[in-house]
């Protein structure tokens, strides 16, 4: 909705995943002045359209506009980004059909590169409900020690200092400094800021922070494709969950 020059990127490098992997999918760029009543009729046509299985509303929506309410509004089991209270319930609980893309994308790192979660003192910065939140959830189910740090956190700099696991997602660029980092701590930058020259960057301060660590995501191209991935493999899953097929 509107026009929000990240979101137009972020909406693009979904539509060519999809391409890549042989997804149908349809984009609504809705004007700005958009009704609450006209978003939510789309939303509900798409829900009933058996040829599609996953809706996604790229947020931020303009602020006339109630982004719960939207969200609210999507079948659950269309839900691919798994912002639906219904999913988000269910990752409590730990029985879900999706994960959210981010955390669950930075989950899928940390496999593939055998980090073991369980017992590590985890520090996940930021308590957002679609990264922050999910992801010290994710780790909790992985036997992490988790904390989770915010704006009103004291001692942040501390708690971060004690991390073997570190997950930022503040949307400060370069926020993380070496100080902050624990020798031999992985660091994981979720952050898609820009910084002083309009260059994109993440939460951490990446050249003063690599060498104390023995892992450290990239801004661009760490998380950020992960997080699509896991977009792709939850439509995917998406689909097999509407007809039935294992
Ligand atoms: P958000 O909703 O703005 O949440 C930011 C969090 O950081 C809040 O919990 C906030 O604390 C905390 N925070 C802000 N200033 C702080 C400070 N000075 N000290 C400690 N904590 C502070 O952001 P988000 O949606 O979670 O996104 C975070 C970052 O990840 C952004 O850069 C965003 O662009 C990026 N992102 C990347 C991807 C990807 O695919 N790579 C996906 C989603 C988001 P309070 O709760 O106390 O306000």
């Amino acid at each position: 909705m509107g026009d929000d020059p990240a979101s137009r990127v972020y909406v693009n490098n979904k539509k060519k995943a999809c391409e890549a992997v042989g997804f149908m999918s349809e984009e609504y760029a809705l004007p700005e002045h958009t009704s609450q009543e006209e978003l939510l009729n789309l939303v509900n046509t798409l829900n009933k359209r058996d040829d599609i299985n996953g809706i996604l509303v790229q947020l931020p929506l303009p602020k006339h506009l109630d982004d719960k309410a939207v969200i609210e509004a999507i079948d659950p089991k269309k839900d691919v980004d798994a912002f639906h209270a219904v999913n988000v319930g269910k990752i409590m609980l730990g029985e879900y059909d999706f994960l959210p893309c981010t955390p669950a994308g930075v989950m899928e790192m940390l496999h593939s590169y055998n980090i073991e979660v369980s017992g590590k003192n985890c520090v996940v910065i930021g308590r957002s409900n679609i990264v922050g939140k999910p992801m010290a959830m994710l780790l909790l189910h992985e036997n992490g020690t988790v904390t989770i740090c915010h704006s009103r956190t004291r001692n942040l700099a501390e708690a971060c200092a004690q991390a073997d696991i570190l997950v930022a997602a503040v949307g400060i660029p370069k926020f993380v400094k070496a100080h902050m980092v624990k020798e031999g701590a992985v660091v994981i930058d979720v952050g898609m800021d820009r910084d002083e020259n309009g260059k994109l960057c993440g939460d951490v301060d990446f050249e003063n922070v690599k060498d104390k660590c023995s892992f450290i995501t990239p801004v661009p191209g760490g998380v950020g494709p992960m997080t699509i991935a896991t977009l792709m493999k939850n439509t995917l899953k998406a689909a097999k969950l509407q007809n039935n097929v294992k």
